[in-house]
């Protein structure tokens, strides 16, 4: 069971999604990992856009990434309006 970072509910993983941060890019972006395969420390979060509201409310992916500074989640919005 992992927990949603945004609304802190626990769920089976395979009813969540992974955000991972890509730090390939110039600047680290946080990305989705659908397959839940990408090396690092990851936050899960349930494939709904009220879940990734209140996380970026909260800066639970933030916090919960380790990040010392604010990174983009456009890349996640993006995801999360083409797949919700
Ligand atoms: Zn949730």
């Amino acid at each position: 069971m992992r927990t949603c970072v945004g609304c802190r509910s626990k769920a089976h993983r395979s009813d969540l999604v992974r955000l991972v941060v890509d730090r390939r890019a110039a600047a680290p972006v946080v990305v989705v990992d659908p397959r839940a395969v990408m090396p690092g420390r990851g936050v899960w979060l349930h494939q709904r856009p009220d879940c990734l509201d209140r996380a970026e409310a909260r800066r639970a992916i933030t916090r919960g990434l380790r990040l010392t500074q604010a990174v983009s989640l456009d890349e996640v919005r993006a995801w999360f309006d083409q797949h919700t």
